[in-house]
């Protein structure tokens, strides 16, 4: 499972464990984002803290892993690049990927790098997010059928939760907590992430 976590929240977690039994999977790896290329509209988090929390949202499940792959690559990282390396560490025949996304970010999937390689490396498992995909999976039609073929839909309990969201509530100085797992939120904290417009405010008076 991909993704910035900026910060890793329920939604990633609950999406994470109803594809792990839904789909009989052996684990889940979490692989946050290295370079933020894609998501130039705000200031992202240091991958640093981003891999802190989502090892500490982790940590209690003994299913799920993250890895730095994508981290340790100081370059704009793609899934396709990242898949491909980890098929040296898990060869086809033996180990199956699922790349597990939401419907947002599924229905983007076509402008992806290299696309037409993804289901070649992977099925994609394309979770339901509250306020996206209002059809269900209806986008799913406009899909190349040799694309489809890869794609697993799969209903999740609705969490309308979302990074942005968070990060805008720490921003207004308003409560996080049941939104992410409680070291989640004590790492924001104690690192004083997301505030930045409440500190500038504090400074000018
Ligand atoms: P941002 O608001 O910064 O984009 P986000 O909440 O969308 O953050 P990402 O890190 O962008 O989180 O998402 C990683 C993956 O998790 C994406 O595939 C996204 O679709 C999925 N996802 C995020 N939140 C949910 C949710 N509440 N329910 C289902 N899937 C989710
Ligand atoms: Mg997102």
């Amino acid at each position: 499972m991909g993704g910035t976590f900026d910060p890793i929240h329920h939604g990633h977690l609950v999406a994470a464990e109803e594809a792990l039994f839904a789909l009989g999977l052996e684990r889940v790896i979490f692989i946050p984002t290295g370079d933020s290329f894609h998501k130039a509209q705000h200031k992202v988090s240091s991958p640093e803290d981003r891999y802190m929390m989502t090892s500490l949202a982790t940590l209690e499940n003994d299913r799920f892993r993250v890895s730095r792959i994508e981290i340790d690559r100081h370059e704009p990282s793609y899934t396709v690049d990242t898949l491909r390396e980890m098929r040296h560490w898990f060869p086809t025949g033996e180990v199956s990927f699922y790349f597990i996304t939401g419907v947002d970010a599924v229905s983007t999937m076509m402008s992806w790098h290299e696309h037409d390689s993804l289901p070649g490396l992977c099925s994609i498992v394309a979770v339901t997010r509250p306020g996206y995909g209002k059809e269900g999976f209806e986008f799913l039609k406009s899909f190349p059928d040799s694309f489809r073929k890869s794609v697993v839909p799969l209903t999740i309990p609705s969490l309308s939760i979302s990074s942005t969201e968070i990060r805008k509530r720490v921003k207004e100085g308003k409560n996080i907590r049941y939104l992410v797992p409680p070291l989640v939120e004590q790492y924001i904290r104690k690192k004083g992430l997301y505030r930045e417009a409440r500190l500038e405010k504090t400074s000018k008076r």
